[in-house]
């Protein structure tokens, strides 16, 4: 059982990884971020998810380095964005994220979605930058069973993570499996469906009969189905709140009532339909 925010699972190539992390898409470069990177890992939040389209590496990179936090104990994701795919182009972009984030070593990059035509040559780019030491593990974000096959045909390197949309509107059940049975730890982004789980009756229902709110429950799920999860809030409260989830446990036939409410809905795109 997943007892606290330290617990972390191990991906395929050894490295730990904490179960639960702070997202920051949307949280504004500067203060906005360093505030809530802070407020986290005051809160005992220690992996942070980041990406270059964020434009808030450099923030969460400050945020790190004043927070005194030991650099072993952290685990930092950053990601590749779409229009730097291709092998020297991903090179290059990776070390301007370094730079921004001011590390030596990132513990995972990931491919941020699968461009057509580009996503292999990505991957090359990432399997050098694991050889060479530069990044403790790599992996994937959006890519459909279709898309992880043609990176394990071609791969030397298996990606060790694939990061998905997914909460209990969009479960992904056939994708977890796969990426189960290929050793691809699943990472939900979206745990809370940007806000829009909350008015679902049957997860109020479930915090109520638990004593907790409708996002501890949305976070607690993720958790018992093993999927790696990173909710966003730049609220202090609710920043403390997204990390108590350590102290009860789903039932199995809660944990089914929530599967239950799958619509296959997304709220961001269709990583087979992207224009960006
Ligand atoms: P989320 O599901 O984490 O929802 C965030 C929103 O929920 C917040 O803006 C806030 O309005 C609300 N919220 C958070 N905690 C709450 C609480 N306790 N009570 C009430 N409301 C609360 O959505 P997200 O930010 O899109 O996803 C999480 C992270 O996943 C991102 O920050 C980012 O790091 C990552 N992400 C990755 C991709 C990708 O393509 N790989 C896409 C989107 C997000």
């Amino acid at each position: 059982m997943i007892s606290k925010i330290t617990d972390c699972t191990v991906l395929n190539n050894g490295l730990a990884m904490p179960w639960l992390g702070f997202g920051v898409f949307l949280v504004e470069p500067g203060k906005e971020t360093e505030m809530s990177v802070k407020r986290a890992l005051e809160a005992g939040y220690r992996s942070i998810d980041t990406a270059a389209i964020y434009r808030n590496e450099a923030s969460v990179g400050k945020a790190i380095q004043e927070s005194g936090i030991p650099r072993e104990e952290l685990f930092l994701t950053t990601k590749l964005w779409n229009s730097d795919q291709g092998y020297e182009t991903a090179l290059k972009a990776f070390e301007k994220s370094m730079n921004r984030l001011q590390i030596e070593v990132l513990d995972l990059y990931l491919i941020h979605w699968p461009v057509v035509g580009k996503y292999i040559e990505s991957w090359k780019a990432l399997e050098k930058l694991y050889k060479d030491g530069r990044v403790r593990a790599i992996g994937l974000s959006n890519f459909k069973i279709h898309h992880i096959e043609d990176i394990l045909r071609m791969c030397e390197v298996k990606p060790m993570l694939n990061q998905v949309e997914f909460h209990p509107r969009l479960r992904q059940a056939d994708l977890h499996s796969f990426c189960i049975q290929n050793q691809i730890q699943l990472q939900a982004w979206a745990p809370l469906m940007q806000g829009k789980a909350f008015d679902i009756p049957e997860i109020q229902e479930i915090a109520r009969k638990y004593g907790k709110s409708p996002a501890q429950i949305l976070i607690r799920w993720d958790l018992q189905h093993e999927v790696v999860t990173i909710p966003k809030s730049i609220t202090p409260d609710r920043i403390i709140e997204n990390s108590q989830v350590f102290d009860f446990q789903i039932s199995e036939e809660d944990m089914a009532s929530i599967d239950a409410l799958n619509q296959d809905r997304r709220v961001g795109p269709d990583p087979d339909n992207i224009d960006f």
